[in-house]
């Protein structure tokens, strides 16, 4: 089966994952640009991350036969370091400008203060401006009232939900979204997010309509192949194959080819 994990920060990853990723049918990959373990001290260390992910990256991944995309953004939880933020937001621009950069991301809140929704107000201006789509992170405490806020300030900026994903699902947020167009992301990391099994059973229960699954495969105990084995057992369970091939690879296509920028053709 053809795959696309759609976020993944294979900068932290090994060649070892490259290899087992392409052998299990990952054909491409989005990289949104996120915080790094360790709070960042200066602007520069973010031009270099980008540059890195951007240009290193790019090539490592397609050594192993991936195509491999970025997002930009200042992280949710650096921007609440304020005098940082006021130097690294203009960078931001500057950089998703650049030709492999399909998206703005992540951005959004994490703790859910005044300084981040700065941020990612900011962004979401920077997105709209150049036309690109978002990657939303939602925030992992108070997850509920996170999706609740966040959907209140993608609203207040008139953002396109055909460009608008909002990242990190559970049970408990997925039926926020009703009767609305919004894209949604289900991150299978069983630790912090969710395991196959539950993502599968929302896969389930509400189709694959707008709908994307990633790894966001990074330094903690995550799973790069996190996507292939939600599309195996989604088979296992019967479900149909041009659903999943849908929710596994037409769909990240379709959301990143708007950016203009996507040359990945299937
Ligand atoms: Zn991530």
């Amino acid at each position: 089966m053809r795959l696309i994990d759609p976020h993944t920060h294979m900068v932290t990853r090994v060649t070892d994952d490259y290899e087992r990723m392409a052998e299990a049918g990952v054909e491409a990959v989005v990289e949104p640009s996120f915080w790094l373990g360790s709070p960042r001290t200066s602007a520069g260390t973010f031009m270099d991350y980008f540059e890195h992910i951007i240009g290193f990256e790019t090539q490592r991944a397609r050594q192993f036969g991936i195509e491999h995309f970025n997002t930009i953004a200042l992280n949710p939880r650096e921007a609440n370091n304020e005098p940082l933020a006021k130097e690294v937001l203009p960078m931001v621009e500057k950089f998703c400008q650049r030709e492999t950069v399909v998206g703005i991301g992540e951005i959004g809140l994490d703790r859910q203060t005044d300084a981040e929704e700065f941020a990612f107000r900011y962004q979401l201006h920077l997105a709209k401006k150049h036309n690109l789509p978002v990657i939303i992170h939602l925030p992992h405490q108070y997850k509920k009232l996170g999706v609740e806020r966040t959907l209140k300030i993608v609203a207040d900026e008139g953002m396109d939900p055909s460009k608008t994903l909002l990242d990190h699902n559970t049970e408990e947020t997925m039926p926020l979204y009703e009767g609305t167009q919004w894209w949604r992301g289900l991150t299978i990391y069983a630790v912090t997010k969710l395991t196959v099994e539950r993502a599968a059973n929302i896969v389930e229960q509400y189709g694959v309509d707008r709908l994307m699954v990633n790894s966001s495969a990074d330094w903690g105990v995550s799973d790069p192949l996190s996507v292939p084995k939600l599309a195996v057992e989604l088979k296992r369970r019967g479900y149909p194959r041009d659903k999943i091939e849908q929710l596994c690879f037409h769909n990240p296509i379709a959301y990143y080819r708007q950016s203009g920028k996507w040359t990945f053709q299937p």
